[in-house]
């Protein structure tokens, strides 16, 4: 085989066309496309985008016969070559297409080409006086409001950025600038342009407490493997409020001083104005690291922007939800993943990556640190922590020894009885929040609404249908009178009364967060009530106001669905409560278990966390489920040894990958026919390499009239699985109308 010639390379061309392809590099552009670099290149008649993802020495083809790169189109490489064997490893793991990944990986305008953007800047002269403006308001009041926003602003800005806020137009443009009142500047985009709206109000100025003794031991740990250049992945397992984030703080502080990048990791940068306030405050202006904030609400514009801030190397530090895992981030040295139990880092559309799971890959490909904090952190990083492949730094205390909340349990079963809540709020939530609120302090309220609320319930004795083979809760279908189980397709008719107490008042259940706003209305009506959650939020501001009147106390109660429950700090909250505490508990997930304790932990670590003890009320119809125990004795390892052996029994995640295939159609029938086929084809095919379920019903039975069935895969192997999986898939003769979706470790089982 010849040595490795540089002069031809193998392209992943943007095309929907899912092969990498070999392409002639002309002697004058050799040497300068690297892996990793945008190019053009014919294909069929078209020219393409696509990506260099390898410089091969061979080529199946004979060289005289492949075609020729036809453009560089940027001289630096968009991705390092480093995220090119990521992107290359998600497609394989994920069952993902190249191109998805690429997209995802890459920001649009990068991949079209575009170039570093110009703007013009406005800036003010100084010498203007007091009187010379009042003149000018009385006779041109927009040139005037122009003059005064221009020169309230600490640097100049962008033009087309402060006409279009003050509402001026380019005309008054032009005669401050002739008459010498403003100065206009052409050159490259602010890169500090995008930092402005995100985290106003929320900087907090702090200096750096001394560590204690958990936080210097857990701080000294990680930078022992931030010194050796080695991939290590360290879980910091901590309470609410025991310093985890100091802990990232310093360990940051180290690795951007020695030169290097970092990527920072939240489940959502809306919900987490402190920690990048934070952030900020402590590593920016302390250390004069630039940080891009990379969220999802960047016009084109700002993401090219910041975009080109992290390859040029002008800002070192990324924070941002789980796409930020992709910047492309020179010198990487440390990654952490703070909450990395949520959910929320899983992607649920193509390619459907985990951004905590990606975050550890690429911390091994860059031999790079990876830090993973939560207080409840997930059974798969449990798990690899067991086996001695991750580190385990735990802080126990919380930092000034803080106490913890009181937990009430209410048992709704009797509530139910005795009559005296308002509509799904028991007597003693109804109590404390008047109490609150006439002492002028604040109160939270959780609705959880994961999954959906079917199960069959008995409010006498709160016993809940599960399947015999799954443990997980049975489904009530109100069509047919029956309830089923959506791993294994068990199914029998609904009981009348219950199996366990004889009661005929079994039901199903749910509760909505505007009704308990209605409720909390009804017995409060003069408080100053607001809730959060996705159908109330539309605005993408809503948000941060709510969250700002609260703190500023012109808000008496919050009401909203677990999503506000993270990484809030509120120190005049004193009541959290949790309406619903069984929906999770007995959604047919797996997970519920796992999910209701990570939230009990999460909200508790709500209230009182200022000078006050908080109470924390937990409604529940089985108050003597397990799991409430546990959390309200915030007895961790109790928890997760009983978790974990669940889990092992059954052997689902952590102890093999679950695969979930989703399968649509209009046709119930015909779905159920195809998917059948599949699932026989492949427990021949894949027979001893994986587990396969179904096919059954989805728990979301359809969907916008289409019909949703699933078989899921159990595997210890995904890298091996997958390929097979797809080569059966292609060669299937699959209905027109059917529609397929592949996830691999599911996190979303609906
Ligand atoms: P976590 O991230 O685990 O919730 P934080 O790092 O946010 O915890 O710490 C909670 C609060 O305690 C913060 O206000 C932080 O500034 C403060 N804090 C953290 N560590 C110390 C310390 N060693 N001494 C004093 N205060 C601390
Ligand atoms: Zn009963
Ligand atoms: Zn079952």
């Amino acid at each position: 085989m010849s040595a490795e010639n540089p002069s031809i390379v193998r392209v992943l061309p943007f095309a929907g066309f899912e092969k990498e392809l070999d392409y002639r590099v002309s002697p004058h552009l050799a040497g300068t496309v690297r892996v990793g670099a945008l190019v053009r290149v014919p294909l069929r008649n078209r020219s393409v985008a696509g990506v260099v993802v390898a410089i091969t020495g061979t080529s199946g083809m004979a060289p005289g016969r492949l075609k020729l790169v036809t453009e560089l189109v940027q001289e630096e490489p968009v991705l390092t070559a480093e995220l090119v064997s990521l992107a290359l490893w998600m497609r394989d793991y994920y069952a993902a297409s190249a191109e998805s990944v690429l997209e995802t990986m890459i920001p649009a305008p990068v991949r079209r080409g575009m170039k570093s953007k110009r703007e013009t800047y406005l800036e003010a002269a100084d010498s203007v006086s007091e009187a010379d403006l009042q003149a000018l308001r009385s006779r041109a009041p927009k040139q005037a409001a122009l003059y005064a926003f221009v020169a309230q602003q600490s640097r100049p800005r962008e033009k087309s950025l402060v006409l279009k806020r003050v509402g001026a137009g380019t005309s008054s443009c032009r005669a401050l600038v002739a008459r010498g009142w403003l100065r206009e500047e052409f050159r490259q985009f602010d890169r500090e342009a995008y930092r402005d709206d995100l985290s106003s109000g929320e900087t907090v100025s702090q200096a750096a407490p001394e560590l204690n003794p958990e936080q210097a031991d857990a701080t000294g740990a990680m930078l022992a493997s931030l010194e050796k250049r080695r991939f290590q992945v360290h879980l910091l397992q901590g309470v609410t409020g025991s310093g985890k984030t100091e802990v990232y703080i310093k360990v940051l502080r180290e690795a951007l001083a020695r030169g290097g990048g970092a990527i920072f990791l939240v489940p959502e940068v809306a919900l987490a104005p402190q920690t990048v306030g934070r952030l900020r405050a402590r590593l920016e202006e302390e250390s004069g690291v630039k940080t891009v904030v990379w969220h999802s609400h960047l016009s084109e514009g700002e993401r090219f922007d910041a975009w080109n801030a992290v390859v040029t190397g002008a800002a070192r530090l990324v924070v941002g939800a789980r796409s930020a895992v992709f910047a492309p981030v020179p010198d990487l040295r440390m990654i952490v993943v703070d909450e990395e139990h949520e959910p929320a880092y899983k992607q649920e559309e193509v390619p459907r990556y985990h951004g905590r799971d990606v975050a550890v890959y690429r911390a091994w490909l860059n031999g790079a640190l990876c830090v993973l904090g939560s207080a409840t952190p997930s059974m798969e990083s449990l798990r690899n922590a067991a086996e001695g492949k991750y580190a385990v730094n735990r802080l126990l205390k919380r930092v000034d020894d803080r106490r913890l909340p009181m937990i009430h349990v209410v048992d709704m079963c009797r509530e139910i009885h005795s009559k005296r809540g308002a509509l799904g709020l028991s007597r003693p939530m109804v109590d404390k929040l008047i109490d609150r609120f006439e002492r002028k302090e604040q109160s939270i309220l959780f609705i959880n609404r994961r999954g959906f609320s079917s199960s069959v319930l008995c409010p006498e004795c709160g016993h809940v249908h599960e399947c015999e083979h799954c443990s997980i809760t049975l489904t009530y279908h109100r069509s047919d009178e029956t309830v089923k189980c959506h791993l294994c397709g068990h199914e029998r008719a609904a009981p009348r009364q219950c199996p366990s107490c004889g009661s005929g008042k079994i039901r199903w259940k749910g509760f909505g967060t505007q009704r308990v706003e209605e409720a909390v209305r009804s017995v409060l009506p003069k408080a100053r009530i607001a809730r959060m959650d996705t159908d109330a939020m539309g605005k993408k501001n809503r948000f941060r106001e709510i969250l700002s009147d609260f703190r500023r106390g012109r808000l008496d109660i919050l009401v909203g669905t677990q999503m506000i429950a993270k990484g809030l700090d509120f120190p005049n909250v004193t009541l959290v409560g949790l309406v619903d505490a069984d929906l999770s508990l007995h959604i047919p997930d797996f997970r519920a278990n796992e999910r209701t304790f990570q939230l009990l932990v999460q909200v508790s670590g709500r209230a009182g966390r200022g000078d006050r003890a908080g109470e924390v009320v937990v409604q529940t119809f089985t108050p003597h489920a397990g799991t409430i125990h546990y959390a309200r004795r915030e007895d961790f390892d109790g928890f997760i040894e009983e978790e974990m052996e669940a889990r092992r029994s059954f052997q689902y995640p952590p102890f093999r990958h679950l695969i979930h295939h989703l399968f649509h159609g209009a046709n119930p029938e015909k779905l159920a026919f195809y998917t059948e086929q599949w699932a026989r084809l492949l427990e021949t095919e894949l027979a001893g390499e994986a587990e396969i379920r179904g096919p059954c019903p989805a728990p979301l039975e359809k969907v916008k009239d289409r019909y949703r069935y699933q078989v899921w895969y159990f595997t210890r192997n995904v890298s091996r699985l997958v390929p097979k999986i797809q080569a059966l898939r292609r060669e299937f003769p699959w209905p027109d109308d059917l529609v397929q979706v592949l996830d691999v470790d599911a996190v979303n089982l609906t």
